[in-house]
């Protein structure tokens, strides 16, 4: 298929990139067909290719960019971190101020650890709960993805279930038989499988809003049935917030929902565009991490002051006129999706939470995994080139989601809603 842009030196790009790089790109996401375009600089919602083009940007890096491209305090700060050194082996007072915000933020953050990606995040809280309850056996739900290490790749969402590989090749079935799958939204297969693994289970871990295969909100009462049943099991409870942290809210979905989970992973916004993730929860749990306690987790980058310098700026900014704002412009937009669709008579379901939205082509709710992949993907695809050749690029998959910054003005917002309309009449 061909695009009705320019793209002669993405295309001349990616024929190169193909021989060196797998598939041409270094994260499955990123790949479309007949090739992506290759940026070449981006500035607050816009992105900006190698042939000129510009796009309005819902995908901001897969969530980060909360304040929009190269924000210029973000910058600032780190142009003056850099002269100062740009990694030690040694502790720093920065790494200090970051943790404390994030206590002060997220309701079950009591102590911090800092990694270097949501992925080591979210292994690091997996071990960190193992070791704590001495049980093997986790929880987790179907088409959540929590990075792509060995413990949680099955049957996940995002690019591994866009690219056809839900579980990967690669995973030792010894490794995997601890991880026990279950439907999202579903309080009967909870208990099902807690009764069937008494004391056994050391966690459930999940995206409190499933933004790995679209956006998929849980049902009224169902964290605080997980709440409930993990403290009368003695099973930890895991927010991998990597996405809905700081996103929902300045608490994340802890505050948004009101429930404190016992530990939680953020990664993305946390880093403001640089890489980072931290693993956070009660000091009773954090404790038992290497060197206080004998669960190991290390890291090298871990608390690097580029990354930590980012976060320190961008927290600073997320402020309840931030929330106001971005979950306006997101809920905008999603009732534009909502009424152009039926305008076009065409069947569709739109979620949104705070600055998540995502529409999926199909006439049913869209309450677990199941029910996402039964949507007509065919038609998702149609709609994002149709979207791309007019402008507005979102992530190129159903089961991504979009995001609103802060940096999406009216004008922006105005000419988007234009791109759908164009969009869905062509569906
Ligand atoms: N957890 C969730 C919910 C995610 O969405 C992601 C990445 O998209 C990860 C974990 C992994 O984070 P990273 O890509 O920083 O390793």
């Amino acid at each position: 298929m061909e695009l009705n842009i320019k793209m002669d030196r993405s295309k001349e790009l990616f024929e190169e990139s193909k021989k060196y790089l797998v598939g041409g790109v270094n994260s499955p996401v990123r790949l479309f067909k007949p090739f992506p375009f290759f940026v070449k600089s981006a500035k607050d919602c816009f992105l900006y290719d190698e042939d000129g083009n510009e796009f309005i940007d819902y995908c901001l890096a897969y969530g980060p960019m909360v304040l929009g491209h190269a924000n210029e305090n973000i910058l600032n700060a780190v142009k003056s971190q850099m002269d100062l050194g740009t990694a030690y082996g040694v502790p720093s007072e920065k790494e200090i101020t970051l943790a404390k915000e994030v206590i002060n933020r997220i309701p079950c953050a009591e102590m911090v650890r800092f990694v270097n990606s949501g992925t080591e995040a979210t292994m690091g809280a997996i071990r960190l709960a193992r070791g704590v309850t001495k049980r093997n056996k986790i929880i987790k739900f179907e088409g959540a993805f929590h990075g792509a290490h060995d413990y949680v790749l099955v049957k996940t969402g995002s690019g591994a279930l866009t690219h056809g590989a839900p579980n990967s090749p690669g995973i030792p079935e010894d490794t995997t038989k601890n991880t026990l799958l279950i439907p999202f939204n579903d309080e009967e297969a909870v208990r099902k499988v807690i009764s069937e693994n008494k004391e056994e289970i050391a966690c459930i871990i999940l995206e409190p809003v499933m933004g790995n295969v679209g956006c998929i909100p849980p049902k009224d009462g169902y964290l605080q049935f997980l709440r409930e049943i993990t403290e009368e099991n003695g099973i930890l409870l895991i927010f991998d917030e990597v996405i809905t942290g700081f996103r929902l809210s300045k608490g994340g979905a802890q505050e948004y929902y009101g429930i404190k989970s016992d530990l939680a992973t953020v990664g993305k916004i946390l880093g403001g565009g640089f890489p980072i993730g931290a693993i956070t929860g009660k000091k009773e749990y954090m404790e038992q991490f290497s060197p206080n306690g004998q669960i190991y987790q290390a890291g090298t980058f871990n608390g690097n002051p580029i990354s930590v310098t980012a976060g320190i700026e961008t927290l600073k900014n997320l402020d309840d006129k931030f929330y106001k704002e971005t979950t306006k412009k997101a809920g905008i937009l999603s009732n534009c999706l909502r009424e152009t669709a039926e305008k076009y008579n065409i069947p569709a379901k739109v979620y949104n939470v705070a600055s998540i939205f995502q529409v999926y082509f199909n006439d049913k709710e869209i309450v677990t995994y199941e029910d996402a992949k039964s949507s007509d993907t065919e038609k998702f695809m149609k709609y994002f080139y149709t979207l791309l050749e007019n402008g507005v690029f979102v992530a190129p998959s159903q089961f991504e989601c979009c995001f609103t910054s802060i940096k999406h003005n009216d004008e922006v917002l105005e000419k988007t809603m234009n791109a759908i309309d164009i969009a869905m009449k062509k569906l």
